[in-house]
């Protein structure tokens, strides 16, 4: 297929503006699949996606298409939407030349819409912009193009109008993208280089690459070197995803295509990295860097045995989701463990949920967390450190407050776009998160674009699920880094029967210690179950305590009901509930459940 018909692009919207639908239309009208397959969203294959309907890993598929006589190969990337995964978003970007911008015909431009927008705007990439949900009775196309307008720039005429649901539009679609995307600007006639721009593990073939090629051509047997490692491979399959993988002989400057060649781990297998021919020089396909992650939390085998099982899960894990980071961690009271890094609440609740699902591990976690940043003052953690300042995430190492001069937390620049009706709440909401107004702009005569500068632990955990729920699913919120800021932060405990519990340790800012004190035992009463000894809950600062709740004693005789005689059944009972409690996690003699130490988090 000759370059110039090719086309790479990608469909960016906000979540649940039809994405997926969308993407299931343009595979079946090109015959990838099969029409009204019964299927549902077909790139949505994980467990997790289909049961939370969300796309979490943005999935591949190469099309055909005839257009005017010829012949075009289209690579479609699909992207998740959702606040936590952008970085599955810009992933997909470094491979494409254009976008089709996906906007909601009656919910409008939303917060992601913008970020999104903007991103492929950094990148230079032609935009395709497509109203969907046209069949929707109280949908109305015409304000959502003036709202494009206003805030994009964007021609009312060039907006196309589609119902995925129904397939209408769906052919102008492709047409339009064929005709103002661009080619990819590649070179066939030099040396082989490519990107590695997602990877994955295969039980049998292990890591496999997602590769755009820019340069070149791949042959199977020819011998790759990874630009990162300078490891040589050689290049055991190659195929095409249709989306099911198909093998072909090679691929060529401007295509997207699947690669097995016997890397082992994500260490081998580094999305970003640049692949090129044995002993050939080249240089960085590097039009992509990676977002950092944002919120971290400690990850631990239930018990030590499962050390090797949970490292070899999380490793798997990562190789499929890079923006994950991974650190050795250890502690007193878990053992041996990792600290990750994820994008969101969301994203580390997915990952958790996959470890899981996927990979059959029970993993115990900690409060997530932000970075704070600490000024030094004691001379001795000073030169422990080798430097008067310290980053840290995890509360159980936070120092005492005499040791410390000054905390600084990190801060995010918020776009909230939300209808008029709950622009008081929202307003709330953000002066409870601390927040500070920058900017307020009418969209029309129903919406709102607020921003605001809002510490990141304030909007990590439940921000997004609160404003949602306030403005009845209406309000939209998206965020970028806007640095650290001079702060007072104190850790606090909370302490079972007297005893702390690392779990459960969070950094706080210190005007919200006495409320979230109070919220959390009130919680855990909740939470934990009644046991045979009464449970004292204390949320202290130090030695000061500041809420407390006490859990009475109560005795759960399973065996209450039976009249002595028969021992089997007895037996059996006894059994179950010793199996109840494997699920739990022991402090002195206190039983936990496993999900507290994440639903203790939740409002
Ligand atoms: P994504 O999050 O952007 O991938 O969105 P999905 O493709 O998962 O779609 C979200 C919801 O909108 C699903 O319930 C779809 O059935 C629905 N939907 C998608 N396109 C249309 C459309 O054109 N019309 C209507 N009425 N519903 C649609
Ligand atoms: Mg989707």
């Amino acid at each position: 297929m000759p370059v110039q018909r090719i086309r790479n692009f990608s469909i960016i919207a906000h979540v649940d503006h039809g994405k997926s639908t969308l993407a299931d239309r343009l595979l079946e009208l090109t015959g990838a699949i099969a029409r009204n397959a019964g299927q549902h969203q077909v790139l949505d294959s994980l467990q997790v996606e289909r049961e939370r309907g969300i796309t979490v890993k943005a999935q591949t598929a190469s099309i055909f298409h005839r257009h005017k006589g010829q012949l075009y190969l289209l690579n479609l990337i699909d992207t998740p939407g959702h606040v936590d995964f952008s970085n599955e978003v810009s992933r997909s970007l470094a491979a494409c030349d254009g976008v089709v911008l996906l906007v909601d015909a009656c919910h409008g431009v939303q917060a992601q819409t913008v970020a999104n927008y903007h991103l492929a705007k950094q990148r230079q990439l032609a935009v395709v912009p497509v109203l969907n949900k046209i069949d929707i009775k109280h949908a109305n196309p015409d304000q959502v193009c003036q709202d494009m307008k206003l805030l994009f720039g964007i021609d009312p005429n060039e907006v196309l109008r589609v119902s995925a649901k129904l397939g209408t539009g769906v052919s102008e679609v492709l047409e339009r993208v064929i005709e103002t995307i661009p080619p990819p600007q590649v070179q066939r006639e030099s040396d082989f280089r490519a990107l590695i721009f997602d990877s994955w593990f295969d039980k049998y073939r292990g890591a496999l690459n997602l590769i755009y090629v820019l340069n070149g051509k791949l042959e199977q047997n020819q011998d790759i070197q990874s630009l990162a490692t300078k490891k040589v491979y050689p290049v055991k399959s190659i195929s095409v995803l249709r989306p099911a993988e198909c093998p072909v002989p090679g691929l060529s400057a401007g295509q997207v295509g699947l690669i097995a060649c016997n890397m082992r781990n994500s260490k081998e297998s580094i999305v970003g990295d640049t692949i090129h021919l044995k002993n050939q020089a080249a240089s960085a396909a590097g039009s992509y860097s990676p977002q950092q992650p944002i919120v971290f939390a400690g990850v631990f085998p239930a018990d030590q045995s499962k050390h090797v099982a949970l490292r070899s899960a999380i490793d798997k894990m990562i190789l499929n989701d890079s923006a994950v980071t991974v650190k050795v961690d250890s502690s007193p009271a878990l053992g041996q463990g990792w600290r990750l890094g994820f994008l969101g609440l969301l994203h580390m609740e997915v990952f958790c949920q996959r470890l899981e699902q996927e990979h059959g591990a029970e993993p115990i976690i900690t409060a997530p967390s932000v970075t704070y940043r600490l000024v030094l003052s004691n001379p001795k953690m000073i030169r422990q450190q080798g430097r008067d300042t310290m980053d840290i995430s995890n509360a159980a190492l936070f120092p005492e407050p005499h040791c410390i001069k000054e905390y600084y937390e990190p801060l995010v620049l918020g776009t909230i776009i939300t209808p008029t009706d709950y622009v008081g709440q929202v307003i709330g909401l953000c002066v409870e998160r601390r927040g500070l107004q920058q900017s307020s702009v009418n969209i029309d005569e129903t919406r709102i674009l607020m921003k605001y500068v809002l510490p990141l632990s304030e909007i990590i955990l439940d921000f997004h699920d609160r404003l949602k729920s306030m403005s009845s699913g209406y309000a939209s919120f998206s965020y970028e880094d806007h640095g650290y800021h001079l702060s007072h932060l104190v850790r606090l405990d909370i302490h079972l029967n007297g005893k702390p519990v690392e779990e459960l340790c969070r950094i706080v800012h210190v005007s919200k210690a006495t409320s979230v004190a109070r919220q959390m035992v009130l919680k855990l009463r909740e939470l934990i179950p009644k046991q045979m000894v009464q449970i004292a809950i204390q949320a202290c600062i130090g030695s000061k305590v500041l809420a407390r709740e006490t859990i009475k004693a109560y005795r759960k005789d399973v065996t209450a009901k039976l009249y002595g005689g028969d021992v089997t059944r007895r037996m059996k009972l006894l059994k179950q509930q010793a199996e109840g409690k494997k699920k739990m996690r022991m402090f002195a003699n206190i039983r936990v459940p496993h999900e507290t130490f994440i639903n203790v988090l939740k409002r």
